[in-house]
């Protein structure tokens, strides 16, 4: 039997991404391969909703090596932080940022907790410089209020920098639309490719400021490179490729498809659908707002590690589990990528199973 990921990334490969392979590839130091690129940023800054893809450049590393990068291109030693720290995610830009010797507060929240304009309030008026937030907290699902923090960022005159790595292709999200002056994305999320490439898009202001940038503490990440470089859709570095390939694909894919409102409908959908089964079959959602690209699953009586783990042993299905505190209690079941409503209703009964099962050894154990 196949293996049916519900993760959040890699995420289930589409057959056209996989398809990729199969076909001819171009040197990347062409011409050739600098106008694939170039035509790939414009069109994916158009969902992004950035119009100038000499904003967009693109780094062969993962999602947090791009949190990093901007961090060290974009951020100074006069900068004073506000970090939204809601879980693992809003965690690491803070632990960034300390390493960084970059001055920060951060807003933490309990995984419960929804952010709201009271949190915002006492941070106003203060001399912060950036507001950093992971606006689709994956850890735990929930999805800020962008137009809540946009407002904030700009009463306040903050540089807004958005990790949308878990929302974009999820959720409605537009750079343009909320004054965000850095946006961070990457490959194996919303993208559905393979994992190894992070994509960054700046305003102009925080162009301005890259510019200014004397001397970035890693020479690799060097925004001020890739920036000149990708006039050419060039990078200074060998990239990942291949996974070039898979983006250009990927983008036809989605036209194809009607677009990004249809691939959106399509997320919204299978989420709507999984959320109304697991109801019926008794789950515990939590009701914090939530992105739609994934829905946490709490568990009171039973672990949620043992669900986790008869799911892949006995049936080759895999969610994710949470981290920290929250192991025993939460584990959540991913929308994007490659699945259908059939692969749905499958994952419905054999958790209905695997918990019955569960619930049985507990009370044998007990009695
Ligand atoms: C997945 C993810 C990242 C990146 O993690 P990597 O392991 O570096 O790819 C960053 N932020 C959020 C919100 C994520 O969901």
């Amino acid at each position: 039997m196949k293996n049916k990921q519900f993760i959040v990334g890699p995420v289930e490969l589409y057959q056209e991404t996989r398809d990729v392979y199969q076909t001819d590839f171009t040197y990347f130091r062409t011409p050739e391969f600098g106008n694939m690129v170039k035509q790939s940023l414009a069109k994916l800054g158009k969902l992004i909703g950035n119009e100038n893809p000499n904003s967009m450049i693109y780094l062969t590393a993962s999602g947090t090596a791009g949190m990093e990068a901007v961090i060290e291109n974009c951020t100074n030693k006069n900068d004073k932080c506000l970090v939204i720290n809601g879980g693992t995610f809003g965690h690491r830009f803070c632990e960034l940022l300390e390493y960084h010797d970059i001055e920060f507060s951060s807003i933490d929240l309990e995984w419960n907790e929804t952010l709201t304009q009271s949190h915002l309030e006492k941070y106003a008026n203060q001399g912060y410089t950036m507001l950093f937030v992971n606006l689709h907290e994956t850890s735990t699902g929930q999805l800020y209020n962008i137009e809540m923090l946009s407002k904030f960022a700009k009463e306040n005159n903050l540089l807004l920098v958005v990790d949308a790595i878990s929302t974009f292709l999820a959720d409605d999200f537009n750079m343009n639309r909320y004054g965000i002056d850095a946006t961070i994305i990457s490959s194996q999320k919303g993208l559905c490719l393979s994992a190894g490439l992070s994509f960054l898009s700046f305003s102009e202001r925080m162009l301005a400021r890259i510019n200014q940038t004397e001397k970035v503490s890693s020479k690799y990440f060097d925004f001020k490179d890739y920036l000149k470089n990708i006039e050419r859709g060039q990078t200074p570095y060998t990239p990942a490729v291949f996974i070039m390939y898979e983006l250009q694909n990927m983008l036809e894919l989605i036209e194809k498809e009607g677009g990004i409102k249809a691939r959106l409908n399509f997320i919204e959908e299978k989420c709507k659908y999984f959320r109304t089964k697991a109801v019926e079959i008794g789950l515990k959602i939590p009701d914090y707002p939530l992105s739609n690209m994934l829905t946490p699953v709490c568990f009171e009586d039973i672990k949620a590690g043992d669900v986790i783990k008869i799911l892949k042993d006995k049936y080759q299905i895999f969610v994710n589990p949470c981290g920290g505190k929250m192991a025993d209690k939460l584990l959540r079941v991913s929308h994007i990528g490659n699945t259908t409503i059939a692969d749905i209703d499958n994952l419905i009964e054999k958790m209905q199973l695997v918990i019955t099962e569960v619930k049985e050894a507990k009370s044998c154990i007990v009695s």
